[in-house]
């Protein structure tokens, strides 16, 4: 089954994109829970954390960097939030690898 972000990923539903790479895409959350809310998303898929694989390291990786360069490009570089929800008991909705980066607030508890 085509995942949400597969379709993003194929331009067959929009986003307001950030950056993007051979691996990787970030664009703005839909429903953003502060000023600053992108999602990194790997375009390769793979469902969740946990069914990722040594061989997916590298690409972890370069999703962590995509972070960095994100939240600098948007200025929230002292403080932020990168956040992955792993399965249904963490609330994922989207069964499809990607980071939550929040920012440009004060943040309040994880949980
Ligand atoms: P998660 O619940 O961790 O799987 O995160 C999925 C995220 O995707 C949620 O924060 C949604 O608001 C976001 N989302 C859903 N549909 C879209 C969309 N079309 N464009 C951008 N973000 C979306």
């Amino acid at each position: 089954m085509t995942t949400l972000f597969e379709k993003i990923i194929a331009g067959d539903l929009p986003c307001e994109k950030v950056f993007e790479s051979d691996h990787v895409i970030a664009f703005h959350d839909i429903a953003p829970v502060a000023p600053v809310h992108i999602l990194i998303v790997s375009k390769k898929v793979i469902p969740r954390l946990q069914d990722a694989k040594e061989e997916d390291l590298p690409l972890i990786a370069e999703m962590m960097q995509v972070a960095q360069q994100v939240a600098k490009q948007f200025g929230i570089e002292k403080g932020y939030r990168l956040i992955t929800n792993n399965g249904e008991n963490a609330g994922q909705t989207v069964l499809h690898l990607h980071f939550h980066l929040i920012g440009g607030k004060q943040l309040g508890s994880l949980a």
